[in-house]
């Protein structure tokens, strides 16, 4: 049985927070680990609001360096200090930014009983945790942004009538799934005419950007796709001009990428109410969910 991926929303608004929206943050736990994908200011409360517990924290995925991304790791990575975590935080940042970030780590010399491990990401597999992956594909912003993909390892799944006519057991399953075909009996025994490729689940997470290729391609048959939608059709040409995207542009990705379902966030704090974005992008991509703080999710 696959493990369940669970996704929270710890924050929602773009540029700067209201008072129902922090600013974005989004946590995926699995197998016992939580990785979280940008960290907004004050996204340590959130955590705790939603009882998520930080101490959990093994990687942070960055987007891009502008404040409302990134600045939560400032008070986070010194919360984790406090009961003397030894182990390493991984922190991806684009690449070229990795000395920007620094300061938010270094500024006040506090004393961090743990590695904070910095990894530059370029487009391509940045990180293999036991069971899943995530990539990073760039996107389209103001300055050097990547979504990152969480993506489940394929299995196969063994016809086990089959198997035991062949006489498959113990190691001969991994062994075959690596090599492709193995001989039993003197008889080699293919893959494909025992086992069904299943392939593993995909969230995407994709901000800030205008709609772009590579999200299309990273979000192809995802079970999830969470894509910024800062603003509505009448803002069409101030989503240009500041590369962020309208309801309906990041809606029009979804379908592109046939995802399985969207959910949208990084509203802009002009809107009182999601009920216009939603409605936009409902009329692209039926199965739209606008996202809310606290907001869970597991698949
Ligand atoms: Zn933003
Ligand atoms: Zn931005």
């Amino acid at each position: 049985m696959p493990l369940p991926i669970r996704i929270t929303f710890l924050g929602t608004a773009g540029s700067a927070p209201t008072k129902e929206r922090n600013l974005p943050s989004v946590a995926i736990e699995y197998d016992g680990s939580t990785y979280l994908f940008d960290c907004g200011e004050g996204t340590q409360r959130q955590m705790s609001t939603y009882s998520l517990n930080p101490y959990r924290i093994k990687g942070i995925f960055i987007t891009h360096i502008h404040g409302d991304h990134v600045i939560g790791l400032a008070g986070l990575v010194r919360t984790l200090a406090l009961t003397k975590r030894t182990e390493p935080l991984y922190l991806f940042v684009p690449k070229g930014e990795e000395s920007k970030v620094m300061p938010l780590l270094t500024f006040d010399r506090a004393l961090i009983s743990y590695k904070i491990i910095i990894k530059g990401v370029k487009s391509g597999e940045i990180f293999k945790g036991k069971g899943f992956s995530v990539m990073a594909f760039k996107l389209k912003h103001s300055i050097p942004t990547y979504g990152f993909a969480f993506k489940e390892d394929d299995r196969y799944r063994f016809d086990k009538e089959k198997s035991k006519r062949l006489g498959l057991k113990g190691d001969a399953f991994s062994k075959l799934v690596s090599r492709g075909s193995i001989k039993i009996r003197n008889k080699t025994i293919q893959l494909k005419d025992v086992a069904e490729k299943v392939m593993g689940r995909k969230v995407v997470y994709a901000a800030d950007t205008r709609p772009a290729q590579t999200t299309i391609e990273a979000a192809k048959d995802a079970e999830i796709l969470i894509h910024e939608t800062t603003y509505t059709d009448e803002f069409r040409n101030l989503a240009k001009e500041r590369l962020h995207s309208t309801a309906a542009e990041g809606a029009t990705v979804a379908k592109n990428a046939k995802a399985k379902r969207l959910i949208i966030f990084h509203m802009s704090a002009r809107y009182k109410s999601a009920e216009p974005l939603i409605k936009e992008a409902k009329k692209v991509f039926k199965n739209t969910t606008q996202a809310y703080d606290g907001m869970q999710i597991t698949i």
